[in-house]
C-alpha cells in the first residue's frame, strides 16, 4: 500500500492534498488521532505556504473554464458528486465518527445525506437562478425612461473556504456546493482535527468529473497556512467558519485585498421556556442540546425559564438527561459521544472548575467522564455576567437562570455579545411573534431545534458573524452581481 494511504474503519484515505487534479505530498505531516480510542488515524500532509499557493494557482488556472462551463452542465457535475456520496455514505459515514468522534447514527441519517443535499440543492437553486434574471422598465426621471436593466450573478473567482471540524463534511460543502455551482474554483482547508473526509471527497468529485483545479483540497494548520490562503491577491471570496479570534485574523489578513469574506461564528444561544410552554417539548429541546457533546454552534445552551415552571421544568430535564447514554459514538445506543480534543476537553473542564468556584451549583455533570469524555452538565446559581454565561464553551455544558416576565426573558436573551440563534417554547402564537420580533440572532426556532431550510438565510449577527449564506444568500456572496443597463431603442443620450 502507498505511504500516502492510510485505512480507517476499512476505508482508504489518501493523506495528500488535491492540488490541481493531482495527489501532492508535504515534506511534513501532521497526526491525525481519533478522539474514539486514541488510535492514530493517519500521518497527514502538512502544507506549507507553497502548497497553498499552488492550491490557489490551480484554482485560478481552473476557473475560466469552469466559470465558462454551462449551468446544465455544472449543475449536472454537481449531481454526479451527490450520487457519489450516497454511494459511499456508509464509508464517509464510518469515516467521519472515527475522525470527530461525532455519533454514527447521526452521520448515517442525517449528517452525511445532507452533504449530498447541499450538492443536489445547490444545482437545482443554479437552474432556478437562471430564470431570475430579470429585466425591468423604470419610469421617473428623464435620464432612465424606458431602460432596460438585466441583472446576472457573475461567478467571482477562485474561493478559499475554511471550515471546522465539529461537523467537517457537512459544513464544508454547505460552502463548496455554491461556490462551485455558482461556477467559481475552490480551495477547502478543512480542520487539522478532521481532515479525512474532505480527502474522500476530491475522490468522489474526481469521479464525478469535476475538472482538475476546480476544487482544492490542502490539508494542515491554519496558523501556518491562513495567511498564505486569506491575504492571496488571486483570491475573491473567503467563506469560514470557525471562532472568533480566528475570525478576526482572517478578517484583518483579508482586509489587504478588500476580499469579501463570510463569517460563520460561535454563539451563546439561549432557549426560552414560558410558563404557557408544552413543557414536555420544552424538556426535550434542552436535553437535544447535548448533541454531538455540546459542540455545535447552533447549541442553545443557556436555558431561561419562566419562574413559576422552573422547579417543575428541572426536575423533568434531569430526569430525561439522567437516561442519556454516553459511551462509543459508533455504538447505535449512545446519546453523547467523546470531545474531540484533549485540548478541547481541558478547555470546557476550565469553564465549569471557573463557574463551580464562583458559586454555580452543578445539578447534573460538572467534571470529566472516562477518557476524553464530559459529563453533561446543567449549572445554576449563575450571573448574568459571569464567564459561564456570556462565552462560548463548545462542550456539553448548559446554564439554566430563571425569568418573571417577558421583558426580562428578552433582555437576558439578548445579553451576550452573540446572536446565532435562539429557540422560543411558548403554547402562544402572539407571545411567539412578539419574543421572536425582539431577539437578536439569525435564526429563531419557535417550539423546535435544528430545523433547517437551505433555502432559508443562515448565518449571525453581532460577533456570530457576518453575512448570510443558504439559497439566494449563497449565489450573493459567491458571484459578482452585475447589472446591465440598455437604452430602448431610438433613445438619444442626452
Ligand atoms: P477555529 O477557529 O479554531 O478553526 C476553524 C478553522 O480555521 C480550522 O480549519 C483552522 O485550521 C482554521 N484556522 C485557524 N487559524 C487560522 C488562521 N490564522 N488563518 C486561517 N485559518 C485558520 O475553530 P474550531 O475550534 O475548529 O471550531 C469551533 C468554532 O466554530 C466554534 O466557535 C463554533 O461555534 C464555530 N462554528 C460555527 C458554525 C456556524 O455555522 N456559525 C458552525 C460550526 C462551528
Amino acid at each position: 500500500m502507498s505511504a500516502h494511504l492510510t485505512t480507517v474503519a476499512g476505508v482508504n484515505v489518501d493523506t495528500r492534498h488535491w492540488i490541481g487534479g493531482e495527489r501532492v505530498a508535504s515534506a511534513e505531516t501532521f497526526t491525525d488521532v481519533s478522539p474514539v480510542d486514541g488510535s492514530t488515524l493517519g500521518e497527514i500532509s502538512r502544507a506549507t505556504g507553497r502548497e497553498a499557493a499552488a492550491a490557489v494557482a490551480a484554482a485560478k488556472a481552473a476557473f475560466p473554464g469552469w466559470a465558462a462551463t454551462p449551468r446544465a452542465e455544472r449543475a449536472r457535475i454537481l449531481r454526479a458528486v451527490a450520487d457519489g456520496v450516497e454511494k459511499r455514505l456508509e464509508e464517509l459515514a464510518v469515516v467521519e465518527t472515527a475522525d470527530n468522534g461525532a455519533l454514527l447514527r447521526s452521520h448515517r441519517r442525517g449528517v452525511i445525506p445532507r452533504v449530498a443535499h447541499n450538492f443536489r440543492f445547490f444545482a437545482d437553486w443554479l437552474l432556478e437562478l437562471e430564470h431570475q434574471d430579470f429585466t425591468t422598465h423604470r419610469g421617473g426621471s428623464a435620464a432612465d425612461r424606458g431602460h432596460t436593466n438585466h441583472v446576472s450573478w457573475d461567478p467571482a473567482g477562485p474561493c478559499v473556504l475554511i471550515t471546522p471540524w465539529n461537523a467537517p463534511l457537512m459544513l464544508a460543502t454547505w460552502k463548496v456546493a455554491p461556490a462551485l455551482a455558482a461556477g467559481n474554483t475552490v480551495v477547502l482547508k478543512p480542520a487539522e482535527w478532521s481532515p479525512l473526509t474532505a480527502s474522500l471527497l476530491a475522490d468522489i468529485a474526481a469521479e464525478a468529473g469535476l475538472p482538475a483545479g476546480v476544487l482544492n483540497v490542502v490539508q494542515g494548520y491554519g496558523s501556518e497556512i491562513g495567511d498564505a490562503l486569506t491575504s492571496h491577491p488571486d483570491v475573491r471570496r473567503i467563506s469560514f467558519t470557525g471562532s472568533v479570534p480566528t475570525a478576526r485574523h482572517i478578517a484583518a489578513s483579508a482586509a489587504a485585498n478588500l476580499t469579501p469574506l463570510s463569517l460563520e461564528l460561535g454563539g451563546k444561544s439561549p432557549l426560552l421556556v414560558f410558563a404557557d410552554a408544552d413543557l414536555g417539548l420544552a424538556v426535550d429541546l434542552a436535553v437535544e442540546q447535548y448533541d454531538n457533546a455540546g459542540q455545535v454552534c447552533l447549541a442553545a445552551t443557556r436555558i431561561l425559564v419562566e419562574e413559576p415552571v422552573a422547579e417543575e421544568f428541572t426536575r423533568r430535564f434531569v430526569e430525561k438527561a439522567s437516561r442519556l447514554i454516553q459511551g462509543d459514538p459508533r455504538d447505535e445506543a449512545t446519546d453523547i459521544g467523546p470531545t474531540i480534543h484533549p485540548r478541547q476537553l481541558e478547555k470546557i473542564d476550565g469553564f465549569v472548575r471557573r463557574a463551580l468556584a464562583s458559586g454555580a451549583r452543578a445539578v447534573i455533570g460538572g467534571h470529566r467522564g472516562e477518557g476524553q469524555y464530559y459529563a453533561p452538565t446543567l449549572l445554576t446559581g449563575v450571573a448574568q455576567d459571569s464567564e459561564i454565561v456570556q462565552e462560548e464553551v463548545f462542550g456539553p455544558v448548559l446554564t439554566l437562570q430563571t425569568f418573571a416576565d417577558e421583558d426580562e426573558a428578552v433582555r437576558l436573551a439578548n445579553d451576550t455579545r452573540f446572536g446565532l440563534a435562539a429557540t422560543v417554547a411558548t403554547g402562544d402564537p402572539g407571545r411567539a411573534e412578539r419574543v421572536a420580533a425582539q431577539l437578536v440572532a439569525g435564526t429563531v426556532w419557535v417550539n423546535c431545534f435544528f430545523v433547517r431550510d437551505l433555502r432559508a438565510p443562515f448565518g449571525g449577527s453581532r460577533d456570530s458573524g457576518v453575512g448570510r449564506e443558504g439559497g439566494t444568500w449563497s449565489f450573493d456572496f459567491y458571484c459578482d452581481i452585475k447589472n446591465t443597463v440598455t437604452a430602448p431603442k431610438g433613445w438619444e443620450n442626452h
